[in-house]
């Protein structure tokens, strides 16, 4: 089976879907491997590295649709809103398409994908198993993004993180708050506390408390009634309007407190909540610093503007997004580690494996025979329930 790998096309984009390291496992499984040329460059992965693992050259991007019978990208139509359709009149019957597709938030770019008649698997739709732990690449992701905002905020906050004492004085340390510490919230509390800062972590899992602690940051309590947050897949519940407000209400002081306030607060599916309000923002110091890793989804702070970086109050609002791209080296490495799994595990003896046959195919299958295959996205788009249901 050929898997091609194309040239990301997000502007902006750097990563690529698989690196040279992992071509031999994938050779070795019995793959053959179509590269565009140029599609690892900006990651650090030159060509002549994946023909020394085997690959082929291709010079563009309508060859390697055309000669793989799975093709593997990191951000799909769908999850790349901005020039992903043009792909769609490359893609052919029966492919595979394997990559970030956000599902849940761009329905009409699944529907669209169906009706090319691609059989597309999104990474997004992972269960978070343990068998599946080595394909997980919204946590791999998140590790790399929760790292990079902490390096942001480093470098615009007009203080050091850590405490110094020096000859000319001590130098208290910076106060970071982490509002969410799922992986990517944790990896940011790690990063803080590496760099010397006193951090605070919040998570609405109480389960989250330990984690946070055990990584030394101060758990931040607020007395709210959180016993049903988190749902049976470890991810937590959506809350009503009322919850949200006394959230924001307790936040306040401990925002204020705060030198950088990075937020990850999301729920699956939904907007993410805002937590940080305008005023809350106005309450804090001058040249404080505020990233919201939410912001794709709506922002878990009221100014924030996706994409943006711009100061208000005196105080800095950074809502990049895509930020695992900056790191895209690493990025890529992890990405191209997990789809190595998944496509191990996807296909045997050189055929796909049918979704019945390994609940990780079965759920991260997403369009097939020119059907949207996913139950949550066909409610999404108002279609009946498949007869099969796979
Ligand atoms: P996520 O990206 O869905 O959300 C980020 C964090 O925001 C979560 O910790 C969530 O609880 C928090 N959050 C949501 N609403 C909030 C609010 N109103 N106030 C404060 N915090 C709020 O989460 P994630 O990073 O994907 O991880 C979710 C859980 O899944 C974690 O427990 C994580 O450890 C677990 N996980 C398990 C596996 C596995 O078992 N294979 C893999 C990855 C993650």
């Amino acid at each position: 089976m050929i898997i091609g790998v194309p040239t990301e096309i997000y502007p902006g984009e750097r990563r690529v879907a698989l690196t040279p390291p992992v071509l031999p496992m994938l050779t070795k499984a019995g793959f053959e491997i179509v590269v565009e040329a140029g599609a690892g460059l900006d990651a650090g992965y030159p060509d002549a590295h994946y023909q020394e693992k085997g690959a082929k050259l291709v010079a563009d991007r309508a060859s390697v649709f055309a000669q793989a019978e799975i093709v593997v990208q990191v951000l799909c139509h769908g999850a790349n809103d901005k020039n992903g359709a043009s792909d769609l009149s490359l893609m052919h019957r029966g492919q595979v398409l394997i990559g970030f597709l956000r599902p849940l938030a761009a329905a009409e770019a699944v529907q669209q994908l169906a009706h090319t008649g691609v059989t597309a698997f999104s990474v997004e739709l992972m269960p978070r198993t343990t068998r599946a732990q080595s394909m997980d690449a919204l946590s791999s992701m998140a590790t790399v993004a929760g790292y990079k905002a902490v390096l942001m905020v480093a470098s615009t906050l007009p203080r050091m993180f850590p405490m110094m004492t020096t000859a000319a004085g001590t130098i208290a340390p910076s106060r970071v708050l982490v509002i969410g510490a799922g992986v990517a919230g944790l990896q940011a509390i790690a990063t803080s506390r590496r760099l010397g800062a006193v951090v605070f972590g919040y998570d609405v899992r109480p389960a989250a408390k330990e984690q946070v602690q055990s990584l030394g940051a101060r758990f931040v309590e607020l007395p709210l009634e959180t016993q049903g947050a988190e749902d049976a897949r470890g991810y937590a519940k959506a809350q009503d309007e009322a919850f949200y407000a006394k959230q924001r209400e307790l936040l306040g002081r401990v925002v204020a407190e705060s030198d950088a306030v990075i937020t990850t607060a999301v729920v699956p599916g939904k907007k993410a909540p805002v937590l940080v309000t305008a005023e809350m923002v106005r309450g804090m110091a001058t040249g404080s610093v505020v990233l919201d890793l939410a912001a794709e989804r709506g922002g878990n702070c009221e100014l924030t503007r996706p994409g943006e970086t711009y100061v208000e109050h005196g105080v800095t609002i950074i809502g990049k997004i895509n930020l695992a791209a900056d790191v895209p080296y690493h990025a890529s490495q992890m990405y191209a580690r997990n789809l190595t799994a998944f496509l191990t595990n996807l296909v045997k003896d050189g055929k796909v494996r049918p979704p019945e046959s390994d609940d990780i195919i079965r759920e991260t299958l997403l369009t097939q025979d020119g059907e949207v295959a996913n139950t949550r996205v066909r409610e999404l788009l108002g279609l009946p329930a498949l007869v099969a249901q796979v």
